[in-house]
């Protein structure tokens, strides 16, 4: 099979012929239809979500169960699958509480701990291949898996946001935030896009944002401030993390609200940052994060874009044999929406 290989971190893609990957009893082989690309790549690439070396990267898979081993029941070949992409045990206490994203024996990602769908077929444990509804395409699906799970996880359980709360949006025109601000209206909320173009923020209220700021050479709490009357936001959604979007986020919050990191700044979270803890008291401020969604959150999601409530912006798609191409404008941010890779 066609596969673009990386042999080492941050090197290049090549293209190699490989063997089709053999099922073992519990493997799924899925013959790959399309495969979502972001910029979770460019940190993965550089090795900061572990794994090893040579691998075939890519976890916003969508495709056709070609094949599975004599202990799967969960599918058969013909279906139409995408795939979590957290190799997680099922048996530990965060699994069995439906939070297996915290999983304590967690192993690794699809993608960077096994090999993922930058190649015509993937093998993948069936406990990570999730069915895909009637009507969703399978770069779209693949998207969903990610993009908008992983918000759907952030505004049900991290931040359970209600009707007419306002929710701040930080980088809300990049491939993530415009499904955040989709996911956000659906919960009712009154949703403030922030972001650095007015070609981004365009695409931001096209999706659904209600304001927009342009933060450039500006204090975006001040501006958020401007637009609330003083009274903040009762939820940040940062899509930036770093030092200065949460320090600016944080500030922006009213009584109550909540502050989630999504984006995770090299190496490992914000630091050296300055926040005034006497709001964690006076006004029981909350700060948090979201690790991706869990398979049920995953699913949950596929229907919400089935019904039509959110539609996974996939605006760029090319061959997988551009992908050293499409990786250099991934990493530069030089793409609008969501990117995938698509078979023929
Ligand atoms: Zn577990």
């Amino acid at each position: 099979m066609k596969a673009m290989v990386m042999h080492e971190w941050n090197g290049p893609y090549v293209e190699e012929d490989r063997p089709i990957p053999e099922v073992g009893p519990l493997d799924v082989l899925i013959k790959v239809k399309a495969c979502g690309a972001g910029y979770t790549l460019t940190g993965l690439r550089a090795g900061l979500n572990g794994g090893s070396l040579p691998r075939i990267i890519g976890h916003e898979i969508g495709g056709i169960v070609e094949e599975v081993g004599p202990m799967v029941t969960t599918c058969k070949p013909g279906d139409r699958v995408c795939v979590s992409f957290y190799l997680t045990c099922g048996h530990c206490k965060w699994c069995v509480r439906g939070r297996e994203t915290l999983c304590d024996n967690f192993g690794g990602f699809v993608g960077a701990a096994i090999d993922g769908g930058f190649a015509e077929y993937a093998k993948i444990p069936a406990s990570n291949v999730i069915p895909i509804p009637e009507g969703i395409g399978f770069a779209e699906a693949g998207v969903t898996t990610d993009a908008v799970a992983t918000n759907w996880h952030v505004f049900k359980e991290r931040c359970k946001t209600k009707p007419n709360d306002r929710v701040l949006v930080v980088g809300a025109g990049g491939g993530v935030g415009i499904h955040t601000i989709q996911v956000a209206k659906i919960f009712g909320a009154h949703v403030i896009g922030a972001d650095v173009s007015d070609e981004k923020l365009e695409l931001a209220k096209k999706y659904g944002a209600d304001e927009v700021i342009n933060v450039t050479g500006k204090e975006m709490s001040k501006e958020v401030m401007k637009l609330t009357e003083d009274s903040g936001v009762d939820a940040v959604v940062d899509m930036v993390s770093t030092k200065q979007t949460f320090e600016e986020s944080v500030k922006s919050l009213g009584r109550g609200g909540t502050h989630v990191l999504i984006a995770v700044p090299r190496p490992r979270g914000p630091a050296d940052f300055n926040i005034d803890g006497g709001r964690f008291i006076f006004d029981e401020i909350t700060i948090t994060g979201c690790r991706c969604a869990t398979r049920q959150e995953i699913r949950e999601s596929l229907e919400l874009v089935q019904r039509g409530l959110v539609k996974p912006v996939v605006m760029n798609t090319f061959p997988l044999g551009e992908a050293n191409k499409v990786q250099e404008l991934i990493d530069n941010m030089a793409l609008l929406g969501r990117t995938a890779f698509v078979f023929e």
